[in-house]
């Protein structure tokens, strides 16, 4: 945001993110973190985490990443393959292939299961029979795939399913680019291979429960990431200080647009500090111009803007929901740790260091 206060360059109070320290007399107050959702579409959202430090932020985008739970095909058998890919190449495009993974909570892991070997509750059967009787070459893409009635829906990730799960109230950027696809005639859908005259393809899978620490195709989010919210301040009074033509090299220095030249004020404006990205061109600009305090780019302490990325599996508001509710997990799985721990230790004989749990 513009500001016309007296420039004060940013200092830290402390370590990045963790905010202000307590004074020696005060005491360490509880923070609430808060959530601000700058934009959400089905496969992404920016959202701002605020109020925390950094190692909850860093926790959030790697359980984001590793711990939310999807379903993937993790066997397959091939009967036959006479395409120009050959099975191991293939039997990897089948893994990555996202499937729709909205109800992963009501299906049990294998490794969990009773069953020996799969059964309805941990498994979902696919398969594929295609032959190309015609001269011309044929996608075999994941529409094609023919998935067993399951009580999960768990399908292949395909033009129609995006089009049944868009809700009207969101959009997608897949979807809107499957539509154009499909609008110039094109076949928008993943494409498994492509298959020559008389050429053919048959399998079946087994798609399975699982997460991204296991293997990145469980991943529930292509990106998952973060930074710290920039602080970007002008200095005013040195900016007046230039003339027209170096004010607008000024503005032309940074690559991503952050700052605005107003042509009827003649003044430098901060257009949006989001788009940030900590590159230190405009500070070097400025030292090229011999003004070296001309502006101050810090982070904002416990402030943290996320940009999360679906694979089209599973919403990505539902993936921040699940992330925050295995972090949740992971937190009470310590303090029921904690709690064996006092109990088998007799509570500390009476609990005299003052420790309190909640
Ligand atoms: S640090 Fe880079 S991205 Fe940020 S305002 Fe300066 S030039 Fe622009
Ligand atoms: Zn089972």
């Amino acid at each position: 945001m513009e500001s016309k206060e007296e420039f004060q360059p940013h200092v830290p109070d402390a370590p990045h993110g963790t905010g202000p320290l307590p004074r020696a007399d005060e005491k360490p107050r509880a923070r609430k973190p808060q959530i601000e959702i700058l934009e959400i579409r089905d496969d992404f959202v920016k959202f701002v985490l605020s109020n925390t430090d950094i190692s909850m932020a860093n926790s959030l985008r790697r359980v984001l990443i590793a711990e939310v739970p999807t379903i993937c095909i993790d066997i397959v058998e091939i009967e036959a393959n006479s395409s120009v890919l050959m099975d191991e190449m293939l039997a990897h495009r089948l893994g990555l292939m996202p499937l729709v993974s909205k109800r992963v909570d009501m299906m049990k892991y294998q490794r969990d299961c009773d069953c020996q070997g799969g059964c309805e509750m941990c498994q979902v059967n696919m398969s594929l029979d295609v032959v190309n009787v015609k001269d011309e070459p044929m996608l075999v893409t994941a529409a094609d795939i023919v998935t067993e009635d399951n009580q999960f829906d768990v399908k292949p990730v395909t033009t129609r399913t995006l089009q049944e799960e868009s809700s009207s109230s969101s959009s997608s950027t897949e979807l809107a680019a499957s539509s154009a696809g499909q609008a110039a005639g094109v076949n928008t859908d993943i494409v498994l291979v492509k298959l020559g005259k008389n050429q053919e393809l048959k399998f079946t899978a087994k798609a399975i429960k699982g997460i991204g620490k296991e293997h990145a195709k469980w991943s529930p989010v292509a990106t998952a990431t973060y930074q710290m919210e920039p602080d970007v301040r002008i200095n005013e009074k040195e900016m007046e200080s230039l003339d027209e033509n170096a004010k607008q090299e000024f503005v032309a220095s940074c690559p991503t647009g952050v700052y605005y030249y107003n042509e009827i004020e003649q003044r430098v404006e901060v257009a949006d500090p989001l788009r940030c990205m900590y590159c230190q061109e405009c500070v070097r600009k400025s030292e090229e111009l011999n003004i070296p305090n001309l502006v101050s780019i810090a982070p904002k302490p416990g402030r943290f803007i996320f940009s999360v990325e679906g694979t089209g599996s599973i919403s990505v508001d539902q993936v921040v929901m699940m992330a925050m509710d295995a972090l949740a997990g992971k937190l009470s799985m310590i303090e029921e740790a904690i709690h064996e721990e006092i109990e088998k230790g007799g509570m500390m004989d009476g609990g005299d260091t003052g420790s309190t749990y909640h």
